[in-house]
């Protein structure tokens, strides 16, 4: 195996194969690295609509071999260490790989610790995540017999932030079709200050909210899961308040008030891998440390990196990073020919699916500043208001977008 590339990719997820992809057909003579341990790779996306019934799991995952680009090489390893100052990175068994240029998209993980006793109790019994595993969360749904149904979050970034309320639509209406929405309160549970971040969404979100009829708790921090109890611990933040208030049991613990749930879905508390932690590479906050527009680290410029690993306060979803990765491209391109970084900035764009119901959704895209900036394509689709519940939109999620992943994305096309 060679030992030096002149660009290294660590992670061949999402943002690792879309950028290998996406350069290698701007330049099909570069000698691009991807370090990777896993076999397969997922279209995480549509886990959301695993957990609610609606897609079969075995579709979600493909060969990690189909996606890496026939001209890249895969190390098949994890990189375990970075000399960000000799351009060196460690790994598990490959022994030190150098780099020209390094790309870092290792993703984020679970890390349980932050809420004690929530790794002990997911995915067993009546505690579920769509992040974790989706199938288990349809188990859980099909065999709700009524009671409270606790949809909730952890405090520190996640993926998708929009995840954990999607799936609380979804099963509130089958919910509604097993015949035990009647015997059911469905409550959501975030340490947030809003249903939604941008006006236009939030409007059409809490008419969902009302026709749903959810309950609402703002600045809930979850501390703790009492598993064998069905109880979710938390502590309230300076903004606590609730919308459309509904009686659940609840108990004290000191200044901790328990929920007593009968089913809960999470996401899971999330942190940037170890390596990355622990590396020259991390921010205060324990992050990547790059630049918020030109995606390039502070402090070692031949080092960029995307997705979910970013410290940028930017949403964490495949469809940032659609948008990330052609400032990444650009910007190396230009260095490597001795232009300096590129034109190209990232504005922060995300796009969040918000499913509300079997048939339905609303796309909400926005920027760094929470602008909501609808695709003019999607015009073409004979969508008008992209803020507003449409069919059209679901197909789009169902069918559209697993396609344009898989065949477009994934193979470094424009979409
Ligand atoms: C339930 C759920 C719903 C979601 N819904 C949406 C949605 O509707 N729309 C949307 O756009 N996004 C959605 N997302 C988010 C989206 O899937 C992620 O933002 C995206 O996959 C992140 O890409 P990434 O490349 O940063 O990380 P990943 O795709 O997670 O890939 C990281 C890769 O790095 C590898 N890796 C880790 N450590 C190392 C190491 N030390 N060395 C080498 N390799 C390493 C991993 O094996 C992995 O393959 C959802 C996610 C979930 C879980």
């Amino acid at each position: 195996m060679e030992s030096h590339y002149e660009i290294l990719v660590i992670g061949g997820g999402t943002g690792g194969i879309m950028t290998a992809a996406k350069l290698l057909k701007e330049n099909k003579s570069l000698k691009v690295g991807i370090i990777e341990p896993s076999d397969t790779h997922y279209y995480q996306a549509a886990w959301t609509l695993v957990g609610a019934g609606t897609y079969d799991y075995g579709n979600t995952g493909r060969p990690m071999s189909s996606v890496i680009p026939k001209r890249a090489t895969w190390i098949q390893d994890k990189a375990t260490g970075f000399k960000p100052a000799q351009n060196t990175v460690q790994t598990a068994s490959s022994g030190d790989i150098t780099y020209d240029y390094l790309i870092v998209a290792p993703g984020l993980v679970y890390d349980w610790s932050l809420v004690p006793g929530l790794g002990e109790a997911m995915d067993k019994g009546v505690v579920c995540s769509n992040y974790t595993d989706p199938e288990h969360t349809w188990n859980v749904l099909r065999n709700f017999k009524g009671g409270t149904a606790l949809f909730t979050l952890p405090p520190t970034p996640i993926k998708c932030g929009g995840a954990p309320q999607k799936i609380m639509y979804l099963s509130e209406s089958h919910f509604r079709k097993a015949g035990v929405r009647d015997k059911t309160t469905v409550v959501f549970a975030t340490p947030g200050t809003t249903i939604f971040g941008i006006p236009e969404i939030k409007k059409t979100l809490l008419e969902v909210v009302d026709k749903k009829d959810i309950n609402l708790r703002f600045g809930y921090k979850l501390e703790k899961v009492d598993g064998p109890n069905q109880i979710a611990w938390y502590s309230f933040m300076d903004h606590e308040d609730e919308y459309n208030h509904k009686d659940v049991r609840t108990e004290k613990d000191g200044n901790l008030t328990g929920i007593h749930f009968d089913m809960m879905h999470t996401a899971p508390p999330s942190s940037a891998p170890r390596v990355i932690q622990d590396s020259p590479l991390a921010n205060e906050a324990k992050w990547l440390d790059i630049d918020k527009y030109t995606l390039q680290h502070n402090r070692y410029p031949n080092v960029f990196g995307l997705g979910d690993v970013a410290g940028i306060p930017a949403a964490k979803t495949g469809a940032a990073i659609r948008k990330q990765v052609p400032v990444v491209i650009q910007n190396i391109l230009a260095m490597k020919s001795g232009d300096g970084l590129g034109s190209k900035t990232y504005n922060g764009y995300s796009s969040c699916p918000i499913v509300t119901d079997y048939g339905k959704m609303v796309l909400a895209e926005f920027d760094y500043d929470n602008n909501f900036i609808p695709d003019p394509k999607l015009k073409m689709m004979l969508i008008g208001d992209s803020s507003k519940e449409h069919w059209r939109l679901w197909m789009l999620k169902k069918y559209g977008l697993p396609y344009l992943y898989w065949n477009k994305m994934l193979k470094g096309k424009d979409v």
